[in-house]
């Protein structure tokens, strides 16, 4: 059966009008699916019964169902396992930061971009998410806030998968989030985060939404990061780079450049002259992210001292960087440690 979960006003109010009804039901559903979050068409009392029935047999109201849970030490980060009616499973993480809570939201079930370093990517990609499956993913965990009269703050596309090749989807899910029946959100808590599919930064740059853009950098030339992420060898750094800068100069934007650091591979001074050096003069910023070391792979973080030397050299030369909080170390945050567990069992 259909899935109603993540349609939109538009489209619930076509289906509503296909079911021989008048379209304020359309709102009427919509405030029932979000603001609401009921997940059973019973639940919905202000609907003639007749109505009711008629969604139930013809759609579902697919939401996510927790598989696993692991929660770091400190009970500031979560990261769930959450399941969908076919049986994927993706990963979605809960921070609760000082300035809120932020989630972090797979885009894809596994992913194909092949970073040597990430272990969502080991599985390969099994299929693109919808954009109700990762309303799903948001709902879960701000269903559980709202528990403690809380709530999702700020949202990180940033989980399993590259959002920029699961486009339309991505973007649906991002523009449902915004309207005022869903939750509301700004556009400005919204980052998605992309391993630099270059003309989908363009496309993305012309929708004019103010989120903030996030691209993963990891190397500051070519050889190394095309080692490092093999999408490098479709979009080259310079394209990448271009790219980054201008969006930020279309939207106003400052854009996030992640830079792993993996000790021994892309943390010497060399390469942090580089990295600085393209970079220089651009609207933007960059995160350094300590490795979470991927049992697959033997690669290690780099100690503090040589942490705090990246750092400061990039501050030094006038460069925006912040060194990434370490959440949820103790729990594998890293994307895709959780769901390739389960898959290996
Ligand atoms: N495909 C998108 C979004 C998913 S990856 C992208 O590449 O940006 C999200 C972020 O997690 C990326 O910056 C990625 O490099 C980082 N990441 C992946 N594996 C990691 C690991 N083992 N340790 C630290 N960061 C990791």
């Amino acid at each position: 059966m259909e899935n109603i979960f993540g349609k939109n006003l538009a489209e619930l109010t076509e289906l509503v009008l296909g079911l021989g009804l008048p379209k304020f039901r359309g709102k009427q559903l919509a405030e029932w699916l979000y603001k609401r979050s009921v997940t059973d068409f019973q639940q919905m009392q202000n609907l003639p019964k007749d109505m009711r029935n008629k969604l139930a047999e013809g759609y579902v109201i697919d939401r996510a169902a927790r598989v696993d849970q692991m929660d770091s030490g400190d009970g500031k980060t979560s990261k769930f396992l959450l399941n969908f009616s076919d049986g994927s499973g993706v990963e979605t993480v809960l921070m609760r930061q000082p300035y809120g809570n932020s989630i972090c939201v797979s885009s894809q079930v596994g992913c194909n971009m092949g970073c040597r370093f990430c272990a969502s990517t080991l599985h390969g990609m099994v299929r693109n998410l919808t954009p109700g499956e990762m309303l799903a993913q948001t709902y879960y965990i701000n269903d559980l806030l709202a528990k403690e009269g809380q709530k999702v703050d700020t949202i990180v596309i940033m989980g399993s998968g590259e959002p920029l090749n699961n486009y339309d989807n991505v973007l649906a899910y991002i523009r449902l989030l915004h309207e005022d029946y869903c939750l509301g959100m700004s556009y400005r808590s919204i980052t998605l985060s992309t391993s630099g599919i270059v003309p989908n930064i363009y496309k993305l740059a012309a929708e004019e939404l103010p989120i903030t853009l996030s691209i993963s950098l990891h190397a500051p030339e070519d050889e190394l990061r095309s080692e490092l992420m093999p999408i490098n060898r479709k979009y080259p750094l310079a394209d990448v780079l271009k790219a980054g800068r201008d969006y930020g100069q279309s939207t106003g934007r400052r854009v996030t450049y992640e830079y792993i650091l993996i000790d021994g591979v892309n943390d010497n001074l060399k390469q942090a002259r580089e990295l600085a050096s393209l970079l220089r003069g651009q609207l933007a910023s960059v995160n350094l992210i300590p490795i979470n070391p991927v049992a697959e792979r033997d690669w290690r973080r780099p100690s503090l001292a040589r942490i705090e030397f990246f750092a400061n050299y990039l501050t030094e030369h006038h460069i925006t960087a912040t060194v990434r909080r370490e959440m949820g170390n103790d729990i594998q945050a890293a994307c895709g440690q959780l769901r390739n567990k389960h898959l290996d069992q």
